[in-house]
């Protein structure tokens, strides 16, 4: 039982003090009158016991309201025990009286008199006693139960049938107080559950974010919270004094928290008592607040009335949707929206005549000013850029920024194709102009990429236009600007076919390996074949690797593409003899993909191919890229056993410095040195790498040798171990190169392998 509900127990038995002080009255008035009308001395005795018994009741109860309000729990507990034992006390005088008077005397009156008052003193105990059914049963039984034996005792069948309506009587009022019980519990219970529900709805209406009013029908207030009164700074005596709704709004408009005209409208939203959201701005221009007030009809016709502080929302609502229209560094417009704008003023412009461009604008250099001064250096250049385009234009054109290096300017109304042409150079002269940024001084350059409106024309097809355009430039050495022409579209158009079949042919399997050999010039074997990629389409005919492998690198195709190769290779090197090798190209995207090693060493696992047998090559674009990672992987390569030869030297930096740094077992030296051999300077230079690379314990191989006269030469060098070209074999199926190896290691002459003319053999070299 809660300590409510007990509290509300003990209280009951306390309650009725005139109730009490009667009976104590009427009870010593019965008791007189029955000793005087029956002059009988012992009944005289009841009257003191009487009157001392009632008022030692009724001093408890004077006690227990004057101490009630300090009471702790365990003190009150104490108070029902007392109040029992009192009331015990008064029943068993009042039993005894009525009994013995009952007994002692024949006179009609005088036993109405004492059973009238006991009667009315059960029944009115009945009706008190309520909280306590069982003190109320015992009271009852001391009171009422002496008085039916008495009455039972008399004999005669008048008074028997008084004894028993007397305890029929009995049992009802017991009956009937436990009945009083039960409704006085269910209305403690209730009224508790009430009054827990009401604290739990003030909490969580003065603890709630939104402000709150509720007005009646008659627009007086029911509830306001505190929010609400702190948001509105109201005077807090406001409540107090009862308010209807004008009160409230006008105290809010003499608060200043809304302005006149706000509160005006607020008022007839409460009037009107319909479902409506409005929005109220503050007169207070520092505070700047947004209220938003939501009006709710309630269902017997008042109104809830909603307030809440969405300035913050507002603001960050605000900021979003500037961020998400402007570059937040250079504070220019974005994609999306100058996308958005130029579509707008391309729908608008109806008149076919006006002409307009598009300008992509893309700085030259940006990559390495990042690199190598840091990013918030970048970041400064950029800023510069947007206020020099933003310094050069009209007010009418529109620049935005596209993210990373890439700007956008749309020139309207312009006359001819010479005005965007002029304003592109402009912009390609100005951005190259030096820039201090940070102390430091930096130039970068521009390149242009322009595009004309035409009747139609959508703002994605224009900037499209624009990108190949600029694509263009860029390719034409940059710091340039060049118009879009269809043929461009044409040309980006085949190569998205290209892209298409690519991965189509990778997924069906189109592409087919062929293998060049390379011959060793001391024992005029076949030492190793290079794998090289073919692809024989339907209509394209065979396609050169030279077209597919920068393609497939653009789309990322190159890591699955080089994977299948790599693959199929060492299966097709297991098909051959146990001294050649298979050696196969990595381009530098496929080099530096995370795990290059595990794809090599699981191509070398599922074929069974043993690790000296697979040759890598790589250019020297691999090993300019990320030096350490690259040096890691090679060694790594190198220490599981698979070679590395350096492929298409002396067509790039042809740093020495990389034969010396890297672990490479190879270099093979590019045709492109074989050209005018004969003269002085190329066989010099080859006969430097070579021995070069002999003395740091690496093979050489010469590439592309076409005619004897070139082998002759290289051979008289000495030191090239190996040769590759079309004099020996040009790339071949794999079926016609298991036929060479067979014949190069079987029992067939080279001579009748090789289309290699007798004279080269006669002349001395290996064939
Ligand atoms: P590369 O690795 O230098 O391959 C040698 C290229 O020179 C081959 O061209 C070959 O046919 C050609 N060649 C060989 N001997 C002679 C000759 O005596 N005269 C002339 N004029 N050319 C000769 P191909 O097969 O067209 O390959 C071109 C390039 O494509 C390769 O140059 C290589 O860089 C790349 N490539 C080929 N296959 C693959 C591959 O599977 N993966 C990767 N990443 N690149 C490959
Ligand atoms: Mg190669
Ligand atoms: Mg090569």
């Amino acid at each position: 039982m809660s300590p409510t509900i007990s509290a509300a127990l003990i209280d009951s038995l306390f309650d009725a003090f005139g109730a009490v002080f009667t009976g104590i009255i009427f009870s010593a008035i019965a008791a007189t009158l029955t000793a005087l009308k029956m002059g009988n001395g012992p009944i005289w005795v009841f009257v003191p016991l009487l009157i001392v018994a009632g008022t030692l009741r009724a001093l408890d109860l004077r006690r227990y309201h004057a101490s009630k309000s300090t009471l702790t729990a365990e003190a009150a507990a104490q108070w029902p025990q007392r109040y029992q034992m009192r009331a015990m006390i008064q029943a068993a005088v009042i039993g005894l009286w009525c009994s013995v008077t009952l007994l002692s005397s024949d006179d009609a009156v005088v036993h109405m008199i004492c059973l009238s008052v006991t009667t009315g003193i059960v029944a009115g105990a009945a009706a008190r006693a309520y909280g306590r059914v069982s003190i109320f049963r015992l009271q009852a039984l001391l009171m009422f139960g002496p008085v039916v034996i008495a009455l039972a005792l008399r004999g005669t069948p008048y008074y028997i049938a008084m004894s028993v309506i007397c305890a029929a009587f009995l049992a009802a009022v017991v009956q009937l107080s436990a009945n009083l019980h039960r409704i006085f519990m269910r209305a403690v219970v209730a009224r508790e559950r009430e009054a827990a529900l009401a604290g739990q709805f003030d909490t969580a209406l003065n603890n709630m974010p939104h402000g709150l009013c509720m007005f009646r029908a008659d627009g007086q207030l029911a509830v306001m919270n505190r929010r609400f009164n702190e948001m509105m700074i109201l005077p807090g005596d406001l409540v107090q004094h009862g308010a209807d709704a004008p009160d409230i709004v006008s105290a809010c408009v003499s608060a200043g928290s809304i302005s006149a005209d706000s509160g005006r409208m607020i008022l007839s939203e409460i009037e009107n008592s319909q479902a409506r959201d409005i929005i109220t701005t503050d007169p207070d221009v520092v505070r700047a607040r947004s209220l938003s007030w939501t009006f709710q009809p309630m269902t017997d016709g008042g109104t809830v009335v909603l307030l809440e502080d969405i300035t913050e929302r507002r603001m960050a609502e605000a900021r979003i949707s500037h961020l998400a229209r402007y570059d937040e560094l250079t504070e220019l417009p974005n994609r999306l929206n100058f996308r958005d704008e130029i579509g707008r003023l391309l729908a608008a412009s109806d008149d076919a005549e006006r002409l307009s461009a598009l300008l992509f604008v893309d700085l030259d250099q940006f990559k390495q000013v990042n690199d190598t001064l840091g990013h918030p250096c970048g970041d400064a250049l950029l800023c510069a850029v947007a206020e020099r385009l933003r310094a050069m234009l009209r007010p009418e054109d529109f620049v935005a920024r596209f993210g990373g290096d890439e700007f956008v300017v749309f020139q309207q109304d312009i006359e001819s194709q010479e005005d965007a042409a002029g304003l592109a150079r402009r912009i390609v002269d100005r951005l190259s102009e030096r820039y201090q940024v940070d102390n430091h001084l930096v130039e970068i350059g521009a390149s242009v990429g322009i595009a004309m409106t035409s009747a139609g024309v959508s703002a994605d097809t224009l900037l499209k236009n624009a990108d190949m355009a600029l694509y263009r430039a860029k390719a034409d050495g940059r710091g340039t600007f060049c118009f879009f022409r269809d043929e461009m579209a044409q040309t980006v158009e085949s190569r998205r076919i290209l892209e298409l079949d690519l991965r189509r042919a990778l997924a069906n399997e189109e592409f087919e390996l062929f293998y060049q050999p390379l011959l060793n010039l001391k024992s005029g074997k076949i030492s190793t074949c290079e794998a090289l990629l073919r692809w024989n389409h339907p209509t394209r005919g065979t396609v050169s690797p030279i077209d597919i492998i920068p393609v497939a690198e653009d789309m990322g195709l190159i890591v699955d593409l080089g994977r299948w190769i790599l693959r199929k290779a060492c299966m097709e090197c297991m098909k051959w003899p146990e001294a050649v090798s298979v050696a196969v190209n990595f381009s530098p995207q496929q080099f530096h993909q995370r795990d290059v090693l595990s794809e090599v060493r699981y191509a070398l696992e599922v074929s069974g191919l043993p690790a000296h047998r697979l040759e890598i090559e790589i250019t020297e674009s691999s090993l300019l890229r990320n030096t350490q990672l690259t040096h890691d992987v090679l060694s790594q390569l190198h220490a599981i056993g698979v070679r590395i030869s350096l492929d298409d030297f002396g067509t790039g930096y042809s740093s020495l410095s990389y034969l010396h740094n890297f672990p490479l077992q190879k270099v093979k030296i590019d045709r492109s040195f074989l050209e005018g051999i004969d003269t002085d300077r190329p066989l010099t230079l080859l006969r430097g790498v070579a021995r070069l690379s002999a003395d740091l314990g690496m093979s050489v191989v010469v590439e592309g040798i076409e005619t004897n006269e070139q082998l002759e030469l290289i051979n008289a060098e000495g030191t090239v171990t190996e040769a590759q070209g079309y004099l020996f074999s040009r790339p071949v199926p794999s079926v016609r190169v298991r036929q060479l190896l067979n014949a190069s290691h079987g029992c067939r002459s080279d001579e009748e392998i090789f289309a290699v003319p007798s004279r080269s053999i006669a002349s001395g070299t290996i064939f």
